[in-house]
């Protein structure tokens, strides 16, 4: 049953039980005043009627001390005329046996029965759908007791209670009917946003991440689209970013195993020539010195690659090193190279890093300027201290690099000029392996670059000297804070 519908029920139920009780109480709470009115009156003209009993028994002549019976009828056929309708009653004496009884007097003689002298009492009897207050009273007339019963018709009140009854029962079969299209047009209105709600969900379920669910209301289910929104946009964003990854493995499985290719190929032909064809030395030793070459080729790369994910996998252990030991290695790793014009420069500071794999990107940005340069170009390898950590950047003016391709060539595999990186011995990995330290170390490279102008490389480590790092190490050159 659908939940609109539930409240609708529920509500329903609490208005019909609410009506029901309440016209019930207020019925029967006008037939009770109304029939204690009536027995008032009943038990007044009792009253009234035994004065006038008692008077005309005053009245009767003297020569009597006692009230003869005879008389009674008399006395009581003037009372019961004596009305603007013909009164019920009957007289009973001492012995409450019956002296007089009206015509269509029908109570019968257990009230009588139960009252003594000196109370009054008074019961509702019923005949048919007739009700009567039936009242009795003992009267004191010349020297005898004599008990009058009265007998009131009071038919109209239980007829007002039974068409209250079903008056009310017809309004609140009413009220139920508006209450009903009312509460219909809450309730739909009430329970809008989990409609919204559940049409996103299956929006979602169907593959639709970027469908959102309009907040119609500021409640709690306000607040429930608006989390569900949120969660929403947290999905698409993983889903996006897993999607991302699977073409990210997709690119780089291709890339991968088209690399492999091409050295294996060139392996696999040249030793099969070796084995099927007697040759001379010369052209012997050519074929196992292309084996050999692209077996090296296959050896740096798979060594580049565990590199990758070694890097991707593990944990960085931070150091404070200062940014001259860093500088220091460089100089002396890079001493040898006269084929450019290398220059470092760098302002004394604190560089939060692991120093070994720092060292790797620098070493791989700068081997990069190198093969990017000319014959004799400059290549300066900086170093700036910043307000928040120590910035490198390694600027060539070599080939540069087209600007569509500056952001793919951190990916895995890219190369720009394929031959020519294959003739310098790259494999598109370098770059990559940059990326993944950096990404570990919470920075990332920044490329500016111009074709044929010269590409500059930058990266900055944020100092983390709040965090507590470990102490001074002078031996190795490391500082703490
Ligand atoms: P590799 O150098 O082994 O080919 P990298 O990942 O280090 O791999 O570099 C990827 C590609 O980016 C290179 O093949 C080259 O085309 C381009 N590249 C990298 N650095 C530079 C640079 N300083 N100037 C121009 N091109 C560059």
């Amino acid at each position: 049953m659908k939940f609109s519908f539930k409240i609708l029920l529920c509500m329903m139920t609490v208005i019909a039980l609410a009506l029901g009780f309440s016209g019930y109480y207020f019925v029967n709470y006008v037939f009770e005043t109304s029939l204690e009115r009536e027995i008032g009156q009943s038990l007044d003209e009792s009253s009234i009627l035994g004065f006038a009993l008692e008077t005309a028994a005053l009245n009767v002549p003297t020569n009597y001390s006692v009230l003869p019976d005879n008389t009674i009828d008399e006395i009581a056929a003037n009372l019961e005329a004596s009305g603007q309708q013909k009164r019920l009653l009957r007289i009973s004496d001492e012995r409450k046996q019956t002296l007089y009884v009206s015509d269509g007097f029908f109570a019968d003689r257990q009230l009588l029965e139960e009252t003594d002298a000196k109370v009054k009492s008074y019961h509702i009897a019923r005949s048919g759908k007739k009700h009567y207050v039936h009242a009795v009273t003992a009267v004191n007339a010349r020297n005898r007791v004599l008990y009058l019963e009265t007998m009131r018709d009071v038919s109209e009140v239980f007829t007002e209670r039974a068409m209250g009854f079903s008056l009310y029962r017809r309004v609140t079969l009413l009220m139920l009917l508006i209450g009903l299209l009312l509460m219909y047009v809450l309730t739909s209105f009430l329970t809008k946003p989990i409609r919204i709600l559940t049409r996103a969900t299956k929006q979602m379920a169907a593959g639709d991440y970027a469908y959102r669910a309009n907040q119609v209301s500021q409640d709690e289910l306000g607040e429930l689209t608006m989390d569900f929104n949120a969660m929403a946009e947290a999905l698409e964003r993983n889903v996006g970013a897993l999607e991302h990854e699977v073409e990210a493995k997709e690119e780089f499985m291709g890339a991968f195993a088209h690399e492999l290719k091409t050295p294996l190929t060139a392996i696999i032909g040249y030793a099969d020539t070796l084995r099927s064809h007697s040759m001379d030395e010369e052209k012997r030793m050519m074929a196992a010195n292309y084996i050999y070459t692209e077996g090296k080729r296959l050896e740096v790369m798979s060594l580049r690659l565990l590199d990758i994910i070694v890097a991707g996998n593990r944990k960085v252990n931070l150091q404070r090193v200062a940014a001259q030991v860093i500088f220091d290695y460089l100089k002396e790793m890079f001493a040898g190279r006269t084929d450019v014009k290398m220059q470092f420069s760098f302002e004394a500071g604190i560089v939060c890093a692991e120093p070994n794999l720092i060292k790797t990107v620098l070493v791989n940005l700068i081997d990069n300027a190198c093969k990017a340069s000319e014959q004799g170009g400059g290549i300066e390898v900086e170093g700036r201290a910043k307000e928040d950590g120590y910035l490198f950047s390694v600027r060539d003016h070599g080939i540069g690099i087209p600007r569509e391709e500056q952001q793919k060539i951190i990916k895995a595999f890219y190369m720009v000029d394929k031959s020519r990186a294959r003739s310098q011995n790259g494999a598109g990995l370098g770059l990559a392996l940059c990326a993944e330290i950096l990404k570990i170390h919470d920075s990332e490279l920044i490329i500016e670059s111009e074709e044929n102008q010269g590409s500059c490389f930058r990266f900055l480590l944020k100092d983390r000297a709040s965090h507590g790092e470990p102490g001074l190490d002078r031996e190795n050159g490391v500082f703490g804070s």
